[in-house]
């Protein structure tokens, strides 16, 4: 090739070099545009370049392409720091769950007690008032038998 320093002595070698090297792959897309076929471009960067500079194409450049994904890598940072941040807020409320289930269980223990102490309330108090009944009915025991003392000694009529 013209101004290539190349030189093969393999056929196959030569048409390789030529294929990859000094054929042109990539036609410019644009209608009309000269830049096709022969007058194509070798490498892809050229026809993006050409696209950019000649036809004012907005395609990106390399470093466009980079801050891009310097940009979704650290959004994708974020998203895994919060994906971190969610998984440990699920182990807080899992073992804040646990905890309530606990002071659950103790608050159903008191609860027990109590019923127990309101039970055995009501049995003194029911308790109470057959000793009362009693105590009264000694009372009135007790009355008749000072009557009767006092009935036997007056003096009969
Ligand atoms: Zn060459
Ligand atoms: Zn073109």
């Amino acid at each position: 090739m013209l101004g290539c320093p190349a030189s093969f002595s393999r056929r196959s070698d030569l048409r390789r070099h030529v294929d990859t090297l000094h054929t042109p792959r990539f036609d410019c897309p644009v209608a009309f545009c000269a830049r096709k076929w022969a007058y194509g471009f070798i490498r892809e960067e050229r026809l993006l370049e050409h696209l950019r500079t000649y036809h004012h194409w907005d395609i990106p450049t390399k470093q466009q392409i980079k801050d891009d994904e310097t940009l979704i890598n650290s959004l994708r940072e974020n998203i895994s720091s919060l994906n971190g941040d969610k998984n440990s807020l699920g182990d807080t409320i899992s073992s804040l769950g646990g905890k309530i289930g606990e002071v659950e269980a103790e608050n159903g223990g008191l609860r027990k007690r109590i019923k127990n102490l309101e039970e055995t309330i009501e049995e003194l108090e029911t308790k109470n008032k057959w000793l009362e009944r009693r105590v009264l009915v000694l009372c009135g025991v007790v009355t008749d038998v000072m009557r009767l003392g006092d009935e036997a000694a007056q003096p009969s009529e």
